[in-house]
Formats: C-alpha cells, sequence, structure tokens
C-alpha cells in the first residue's frame, strides 16, 4: 500500500514527544524533500519500526542529548534515518544488535529495561521489504540506523501534493 511517509515521521515524533522531553532530549525531523511523500510499503508494520528505532535512540542517550529521524528522497527511494548522540554500540556488538533478546551490556541496559526484541522486529519488517537495515556508531559518539523504502508512483506523489504547499521546496 501507498502511504505518507513524511506524516508518519511526524507522528512518531508527536507520540515520543513527552518521552523525551523528560530525559531533555530534543527530537528533530530533519527532512530533505515536501510534506506528503508518498513511499510504498506495509504502513503498520513500518510504524512499529519507526518508533522502535526512535524509542532506542530516546532511551540510549543522555539527558541532554538529541535524537533525530532524517527523511531524504534519492531518485526514487526515501531515505529514512534515525540517529542520535547517545552511548553508541561498539563493532563487536553492532552485528548482534538484531538477534532477538540481544542486548548490550546487561548490566548497564538492565535498568533501562526492554526484552531486546526491538531491533529484531525492526530488521525482520524491513527484510520483508526486501531492504536492509544499515547501522553506523561509534560508542561515547551516537548511532545512525537507516534503510530505505521505494517511492509510490510518479502520479501519486502529484496526486498528494495537490492543494500542499511545498514551504521547503528548493529553487
Ligand atoms: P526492547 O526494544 O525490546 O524494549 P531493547 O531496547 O533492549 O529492548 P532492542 O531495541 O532490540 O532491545 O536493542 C538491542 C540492544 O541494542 C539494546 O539493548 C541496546 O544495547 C542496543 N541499542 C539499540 N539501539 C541503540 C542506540 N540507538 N544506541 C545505543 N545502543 C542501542
Ligand atoms: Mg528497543
Amino acid at each position: 500500500e501507498n502511504f505518507d511517509i513524511y506524516s508518519m515521521c511526524q507522528e512518531i515524533i508527536d507520540e515520543l514527544e513527552d518521552k523525551a522531553q523528560k530525559k531533555n532530549i530534543s527530537v528533530e525531523f530533519s527532512k530533505d524533500t515536501n510534506p506528503g511523500l508518498m513511499v510504498y510499503g506495509d504502513q503498520r508494520r513500518l510504524y512499529q519500526v519507526m518508533l522502535n528505532l526512535t524509542s532506542n535512540a530516546i532511551k540510549y542517550t543522555e539527558e541532554g542529548g538529541w535524537a533525530k529521524i532524517i527523511l531524504k528522497q534519492k531518485d526514487q527511494e526515501a531515505f529514512i534515518g534515525v540517529q542520535d548522540n547517545g552511548v553508541g554500540i561498539s563493532s563487536e556488538h553492532a552485528h548482534r544488535v538484531f538477534e532477538r533478546f540481544y542486548r548490550v551490556e546487561k548490566s548497564r541496559t538492565k535498568k533501562k529495561g526492554g526484552t531486546g526484541l526491538g531491533l529484531a522486529i525492526v530488521k525482520h519488517v524491513v527484510d520483508g521489504h526486501n531492504r536492509k537495515v544499515h547501522l553506523e556508531s561509534k560508542p561515547g559518539k551516537g548511532t545512525l540506523f537507516y534503510f530505505t523504502l521505494p517511492l509510490a508512483k510518479h502520479s501519486e506523489q502529484l496526486q498528494r501534493n495537490k492543494g500542499k504547499k511545498a514551504s521547503n521546496e528548493k529553487v
């Protein structure tokens, strides 16, 4: 099905606003596209993906830090990223965090709670769209998770953008 990824990103931020505020973490939406960007995919499952990634970004970032959702349009694809300046993941753990129940440093993450399923779901859903979830991270610096989705057909985009003002359109 086709859905508006731009609105979804905004909804995720709205949903997690309170959580972030409690930790004094600012959550930004960094976008390089017009509102109403239509992609093809399973809206309900991808909402869960975005929620898991963005919750993690807030959860594994110290007070006063930041998290951001990045949305870009590249050729016929949407690039979707979730970045933070949190604790990061070392390379020895990076290839395992997508495993079910895998959590880095039990003692540290124990007090944060969680089951270790969030990223397993992310991988499962994105795999189901024939895409890969990528991870770039530096311990102590932060983490970026990203993947792409195919854009909906051109006609859909036009339909969708009718009547919307392209406030951030580049000239
Ligand atoms: P759950 O999501 O099931 O509540 P969880 O957050 O521990 O629990 P995952 O979301 O699968 O589980 O993440 C697995 C592990 O990867 C986490 O325990 C954490 O150690 C690490 N991790 C995930 N996201 C980040 C991030 N943005 N920064 C640093 N570490 C992360
Ligand atoms: Mg999680």
